[in-house]
């Protein structure tokens, strides 16, 4: 029906998430109707990011220079370590301005049905960060689902050793909650009642 650029381009779009077939195709069409306002622009833009972007080699996160913006930051409180599963739940963090401290990306949650162990999490290196010293508090900021509760308790674990206190986000995470899709004030105030573990 169209040239294989075109189905090329619905192929990809498909493929981000929240997009499917149909909803591809219309922003096919949207981007070629604009091509000189919006698709090649978006073309560059995504050519720049893909060679920019870099992994923090100290926290797992996602920015264009390694150590990232916010390991690199001196203002940040270098006492307090908060672990998130994702780059998304520590940009959710980050909106609400409540938390000064650093992050540790774990890359996901341990989980027995998609094989992923705690060889495939930054698990060690959070261990490693914790012994090394200067951290007084590890925040356990993981979502209120049993693989992150399963996660939480092996990271628990994994510190019980390393000498700093372990706290987690408070009641306001709803069971079975992913933290990325809470608003801010709410991760914001299960952040200040954050428990011990
Ligand atoms: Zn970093």
């Amino acid at each position: 029906m169209t040239g294989q650029e075109i189905e090329k381009l619905i192929q990809l779009l498909a493929k981000l998430p929240g997009l499917g077939p149909r909803s591809a195709r219309r922003a096919a069409l949207h981007l070629m109707k604009r091509r000189e306002s919006l698709l090649s622009p978006l073309a560059q833009a995504m050519t720049d990011a893909a060679a920019a972007i870099r992994e923090c080699g100290e926290c797992g996160n996602l920015d264009t220079r390694d150590p990232c913006a916010i390991c690199a930051d001196a203002r940040r409180d270098p006492s307090l370590l908060c672990v998130v599963e994702e780059v998304a739940d520590l940009w959710a963090i980050e909106r609400t301005g409540a938390y000064r401290g650093r992050y540790h990306v774990l890359g996901g949650t341990l989980s027995a049905l998609d094989g992923r162990g705690p060889n495939e999490l930054r698990i060690d290196s959070l261990v490693a960060r914790a012994r090394a010293g200067g951290i007084a508090e590890v925040i356990l900021a993981l979502s209120a689902t049993v693989e992150g509760q399963t996660t939480a308790h092996y990271v628990t674990d994994a510190l019980h050793d390393s000498g700093v206190r372990v706290s987690r986000l408070a009641h306001g995470v709803p069971v079975g909650g992913e933290l990325d899709y809470l608003d801010d004030g709410t991760i914001a105030a299960a952040l200040k009642a954050r428990t011990p573990v």
